[in-house]
């Protein structure tokens, strides 16, 4: 039976953590600020922004909200992310996504300041991440990462296997992976035979949105199995992307949906705004 990794245990002892940094910033009058952007009236993205809402006021951090009418122009959008550049009480800028069809979110990304860019979505530190050098990583990703050193899951020569090429999650997922000195392989909706891929792999990554894809016998015994989907079921319950309860069976570990990745990527998401404080206030 695996061990259930303990993404809100191990998001909760972060997230202390970086209250105890806030309270010694602003023992030097330094007072993390967070500015959230949300174009439209998506409900999903007001349920992750009240997250993101309830994280800051936690850990002490000012948090400022701009909701934006679902028929917000470009230009009008590009404005507000300079103005919030320019503005230098603000440590840290997130535009949450998906944006209505008419907007370009890349543009928008390229334009928020990569060094309040705590999302990880601006190009400069996209390109930072591929190259192996310090900037932010986008934020489930990194709490991925968090919780493989804190369960010492070995990486080092393990076949690793993510399933889902998005910017947000896969993409980035595989330089993080790299960095530890995984063998990586990504697959896709187009990858053929993809249990005879995932068979082979010592930690398998979900990250589709596909409620239950992986099962017990698409992997090995003793593999580390990290699901980042997210999937709300008919009746009401979230699910996800693993068959956990027969998975759970075969792996070494295994994380938990709901309480597992959620958690840590919001908690990430901290670590990121006080990071760009600190280096901020340098
Ligand atoms: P996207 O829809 O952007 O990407 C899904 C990826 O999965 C795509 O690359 C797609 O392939 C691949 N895929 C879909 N179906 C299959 C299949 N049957 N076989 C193989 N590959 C498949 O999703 P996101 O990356 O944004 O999110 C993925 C999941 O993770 C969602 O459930 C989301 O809610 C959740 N999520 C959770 C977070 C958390 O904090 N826990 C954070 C972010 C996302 P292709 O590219 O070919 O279309």
């Amino acid at each position: 039976m695996a061990e259930i990794i303990d993404g809100k245990g191990l998001a909760k002892k972060i997230r202390e953590n970086l209250k105890k940094d806030v309270e010694e910033l602003k023992k030097q009058g330094i007072n993390p600020k967070f500015a959230v952007i949300l174009v439209g009236d998506n409900p999903a993205s007001k349920i992750y922004i009240k997250n993101k809402n309830k994280a800051c006021n936690e850990i002490g951090i000012q948090y400022e909200e701009y909701l934006l009418k679902e028929d917000t122009k470009m230009e009008e959008l590009l404005n507000l992310i300079d103005k919030l550049n320019n503005d230098n009480t603000i440590n840290g800028i997130l535009l949450q996504s998906p944006l209505p069809k008419n907007l370009d979110i890349n543009e928008a990304f390229r334009k928020i300041d990569y060094r309040k860019d705590v999302d990880g979505f601006n190009p400069i530190n996209v390109g930072k991440l591929a190259l192996g050098q310090d900037c932010f990583v986008s934020c489930t990703p990194y709490g991925i990462i968090k919780m493989i050193e804190e369960y010492k899951i070995p990486t080092e020569g393990k076949k690793a296997v993510i399933i889902g090429r998005s910017n947000i999650v896969g993409k980035p997922l595989i330089q993080c992976l790299l960095s530890k000195n995984a063998t990586v392989t990504i697959c896709h909706s187009k990858t053929k035979e993809i249990e005879k891929i995932t068979r082979d792999a010592d930690i398998v990554i979900t990250a589709m949105g596909q409620p239950r894809f992986l099962k017990a016998d698409m992997v090995k015994d003793g593999v580390a199995v990290i699901d980042v989907g997210i999937n709300r079921m008919e009746n009401g319950k979230i699910t996800g992307d693993v068959d956990f309860d027969e998975v759970s069976k075969k792996a070494s570990y295994i994380t938990p949906v709901p309480g597992g990745v959620g958690p840590m990527t919001i908690a990430m998401l901290m670590n990121n705004i006080v990071k760009a404080t600190k280096e901020q206030n340098k």
